[in-house]
């Protein structure tokens, strides 16, 4: 490899996904005069559009799929190169493309995402979801579908089984309740009603200091019907053609498709709680071992069988249950220090273990000594922070220019939309790593609004916001100043009280 004629440049990204197109953004911005090249698989690239920054962690934003000269013609130096890395040889700074072709470089930034972790890879009626292909490929099938079921409990998950219509879903999740990577057993609870009719739901608000759920039984099912409804979604695309190892859907990646089946129903979904998949069956295989009981009769392509004992059949089944980074083209030669999780692991630079190669987005694991509240969560907020910060580095490094670990790390934020409703998560939501040593305040309003605030000494230190709270601003300075509430006791979230005037 050596030997063949390779072109080097300063800065090599590769993938163009939000963490790269971000990463090759900064990059332009701070030394335009810098021969850049991304490398990515994709044909198209993924840009932020409509930024906000809604507080000063809080930051929404719409994502795009682009053509690659929009890219270029904003920034002259970059050069878009449309092929996957094959491989990476951190010794001579260089990397093959699967096209052939060699390029040198100076500084790397590895943004190459990551892929679903599938039940199974060899099975047509498993479908995963990451990519424009992959979401057209599930419209597809679920078109002519009347069962499907949904594995995993993440946000794709939880948006899936609350998008689909016109097709019975059975939603099996490995935890006592729903959405348990973003909220606890009350926020689920909350949630819950809005899988039965649409129907709304005004009730008076119910504080209650302290909150107590009463969680499913082990293996215990919920089911909700929604009745015949069928809402006229308009088809609306992002973008066009086919996705080869795409980057990963953006927000609302749901709002383009139509997520509806062949039944004339608008929701009926069944929850199956606490139980992983044992097995996956075909008819055939079914067929031959008796001892198999499927819940319903009917005959379908594929069934399952749960560690509940149950064993259904579907038409097919989404594997919603996590993703894996994309590490396998940059591991053969070199010494990556891998995380637990898989990933690239990085150091509050974005520096991974090889010399001159940072990572950022899906790909990496931030390993360096996180603030006491924030967590690293694959998101696309979380993307765009890093390649932008990966960006920064790698200037400052060529400038030498000193560098701090940039403010939003400091604080764990991220704004969302489950199930109609606006979501909004601050620091330890979830008392991640607090141990038995933090209590909760909590404030319901049925189906308008859930309040949750998680505290530690008397100092917040997380919150939940599910509806429209217009509580973020003030609990966000609360948890960054550390204020010592316990003066204020369980008045904090007193509805009658407005909080904002009270901390001005
Ligand atoms: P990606 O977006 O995956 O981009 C990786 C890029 O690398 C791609 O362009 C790919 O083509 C390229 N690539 C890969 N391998 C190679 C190679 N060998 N050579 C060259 N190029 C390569 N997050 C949220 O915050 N909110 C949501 O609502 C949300 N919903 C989601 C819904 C779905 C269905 C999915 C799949 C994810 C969702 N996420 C959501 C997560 C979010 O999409 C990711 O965290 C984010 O896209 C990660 O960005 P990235 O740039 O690191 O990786």
């Amino acid at each position: 490899m050596a030997d063949r004629k390779k072109k080097t440049f300063s800065f090599v990204i590769v993938g163009g996904g939000i963490a790269g197109v971000t990463c090759v953004e900064q990059l332009s911005s701070q030394i335009p005069s810098a021969d850049v090249a991304l490398i990515t698989a994709s044909p198209y690239i993924k840009t932020v559009t409509n930024y906000k920054q809604v507080s000063k962690t809080l930051e929404e934003f719409d994502v795009a799929e682009r053509p690659f000269s929009v890219l270029v013609e904003k920034f002259p130096n970059i050069t878009v190169i449309h092929s996957a890395v094959k491989s990476l040889h951190t010794q001579s700074h260089s990397l093959e493309t699967a096209d052939g072709r060699i390029f040198g470089y100076e500084k790397l930034c590895i943004c190459s995402g990551g892929r679903p972790k599938l039940l199974t890879w060899d099975n047509p009626y498993v479908l995963g979801i990451r990519d424009t292909d992959s979401a057209q490929e599930l419209q597809k099938q679920l078109s002519t579908a009347k069962r499907i079921i949904v594995v995993g409990n993440g946000g794709i998950a939880l948006e899936l089984v609350y998008e689909v219509e016109g097709c019975e879903v059975i939603w099996a999740v490995k935890d006592k309740a729903i959405g348990n990577t973003f909220f606890d057993a009350g926020a689920a609870q909350f949630l819950i009603p809005s899988l039965e009719v649409e129907k709304t739901i005004r009730a008076a608000p119910c504080k209650r200091p302290r909150y107590t759920t009463e969680d499913p039984e082990p293996g215990a099912s919920q089911t909700f019907t929604a009745g015949l409804h069928i809402s006229d979604k308009n088809a609306r695309r992002h973008g066009s053609g086919p996705i080869e190892a795409g980057s990963a859907l953006g927000p609302d990646w749901h709002d383009g498709i139509v997520l509806r089946g062949a039944e004339q129903v608008s929701r009926i979904v069944s929850l199956e709680y606490q139980c992983e998949v044992e097995k996956i069956f075909t008819s055939a295989e079914l067929l031959n071992s008796p001892q198999q009981t499927p819940e319903n009769e009917g005959s379908w392509p594929i069934y399952i069988k749960l560690t509940n004992g149950k064993t259904f059949g579907c038409d097919f089944v989404v594997s919603a249950t996590g993703v894996v980074p994309n590490v396998e083209p940059f591991l053969h030669d070199n010494n990556f220090a891998l995380a637990d999780d898989g990933g690239l692991q990085v150091d509050d630079h974005m520096m991974t273990s090889e010399p001159d190669v940072y990572a950022a987005g899906d790909v990496c694991t931030a390993c360096w000594v996180h603030s006491a509240l924030w967590q690293q969560m694959r998101l696309w907020t979380q993307a765009r922070q890093m390649g932008w910060y990966a960006g920064r580095c790698m200037a400052a490094n060529v400038l030498s220019e000193s560098i701090e670990l940039d403010f939003c790390f400091e604080l764990f934020s991220h704004i969302t939309t489950f199930f109609n409703y606006k979501v909004v998560l601050l620091g330890k939501f979830n008392g991640q790593g607090l141990g038995p040593d933090h209590e909760l305040l909590l404030r319901c309003t049925k189906g308008q609004e859930y309040v949750k605030v998680v505290l530690s000494g008397g100092r917040m230190v997380g919150a939940v916001l599910i509806g429209e709270t217009d509580l973020e601003e003030t609990f966000e300075n609360l948890i960054l100043n550390q204020m010592d509430l316990t003066p204020y006791g369980e008045e904090l979230l007193n509805p009658n009280i407005d909080i904002e005037d009270y901390f001005d």
